[in-house]
């Protein structure tokens, strides 16, 4: 490998929040209103929300998507000794989740192009203990959760979507969110996510059974709205608690980021797309895979943008990863497959040899920088850093 050319003045961070003024004075004008827990900005923002994935929906805003997607399980009744298919090509928190209600993840392979379920893979881990399928939109590119819900059809088997990266992404011409193939949808808010509140999520539902039992369990089990019914003098001190429920409430000040980053989605997700569209056609002649683009007519939510090296480039992964940052780039990997973290690998027992499309995924790939709050400069550096590195 050649010494960098030359340092960069300023580095290109692998992540930078797109924070603007308008997000700095809706914080201010909620602390300036003193409401700084749950309150009114946390109502708009659910409503604002579900009509931005469609208008269709329920939407429960918690405290993160881990947050929603435990509470979208426990929704669906997932207990002790259940099992709940889930891709090893994700984050942790996808699984742990099963954990915290006593059942069992059984972790799949991905399919090769994608990274995304392969479905082939859920079907070979059907068993009669299945009862849900957590279908990840790997990077912000649609799963076919429409295809998962057709096989489980008629089991009882739930169908909840991590959508962490998805916001917006179009699955078969639908905004994941709009649940009309799974029992929920849940988005995290994340500082690194493509819509940040800091810390946050949103879980979205059709079904006003999961959405309410979500809402009494974000905050406590407490079921305002089972007191009221039975009584009509009801004092602002009573409530009644209906189950041991959990403190995954979102405060206002979040909610305020959240509602004017929500409102520049599209604008966020657009610039994205024209980063990405640079990478695509800049490196379409480096030994390289390209991370695949959406269906003709969808949009990819452009969250992450995961190359993988051949085996006939001249740098393997930990080499490039090392030959970008000592030119300034930062870069990530994602993910660690779960079946390689020692807790899953050793409560699963879990080996190597069973996920074969992840372990070839893991050993060449790597994250290069790709947000909306990246200049054209910061692009060109990427881009011309990447080339430096991959050909000589
Ligand atoms: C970030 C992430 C989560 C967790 O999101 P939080 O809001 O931080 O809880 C879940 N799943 C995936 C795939 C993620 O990338």
């Amino acid at each position: 490998m050649t010494p960098p050319t030359r340092m960069l003045a300023t580095p290109v961070p692998f992540a930078r929040p797109d924070i603007t003024e308008r997000e700095i004075e809706a914080v201010v004008r909620t602390l300036r209103g003193g409401w700084v827990t749950t309150g009114p900005a946390v109502a708009e923002f659910e409503e604002e929300f579900a009509a931005f994935v469609g208008g269709e929906v329920y939407s429960v805003a918690v405290s993160s998507a881990t947050a929603g997607l435990h509470l979208a399980l426990e929704a669906c009744g997932i207990g002790p000794g259940d099992e709940v298919i889930v891709p090893t090509w994700t984050f942790t928190a996808t699984a742990e989740v099963v954990r915290y209600l006593g059942a069992v993840p059984v972790l799949v392979d991905v399919d090769p192009l994608t990274l995304n379920l392969d479905l082939a893979a859920v079907e070979g881990a059907l068993s009669p203990r299945t009862r849900a399928v957590v279908v990840v939109h790997f990077g912000g590119l649609a799963a076919d959760t429409a295809g998962v819900a057709d096989l489980v059809r008629g089991r009882g088997i739930r169908v909840v979507e991590d959508a962490a990266h998805a916001l917006p992404t179009h699955g078969h011409g639908e905004l994941v969110g709009a649940a009309r193939h799974s029992d929920a949808a849940v988005f995290s808010f994340y500082a690194t996510k493509p819509v940040t509140a800091g810390e946050g999520g949103m879980l979205t539902t059709r079904d006003p059974a999961i959405a309410e039992r979500a809402r009494v369990m974000r905050l406590h089990g407490i079921d305002r709205d089972a007191f009221d019914r039975y009584r009509t003098d009801v004092a602002g001190w009573e409530y009644d608690v209906v189950a041991p429920g959990f403190k995954y409430n979102l405060p206002d000040p979040a909610a305020a980021i959240g509602r004017v980053q929500l409102a520049r989605a599209h604008a966020m997700r657009d610039r994205r797309q024209r980063v990405a569209d640079w990478y695509l056609r800049e490196w379409a002649d480096l030994p390289l895979e390209l991370p695949a683009p959406a269906e003709v007519g969808d949009l990819h939510a452009w969250h992450l943008f995961p190359v993988r090296l051949n085996e006939t480039a001249a740098v393997d992964r930990d080499g490039f990863i090392d030959a970008l940052a000592a030119r300034g780039v930062g870069t990530s990997v994602h993910f660690i497959p779960l079946h390689r973290l020692t807790y899953w690998r050793t409560s699963l027992g879990l080996a190597v040899a069973q996920f074969p499309v992840a372990e070839d995924a893991f050993s060449r790939v790597v994250s290069v920088p790709l947000y909306s709050a990246m200049s054209d400069v910061e692009v060109e550096r990427v881009d011309s850093v990447v080339r430096e590195v991959m050909t000589s």
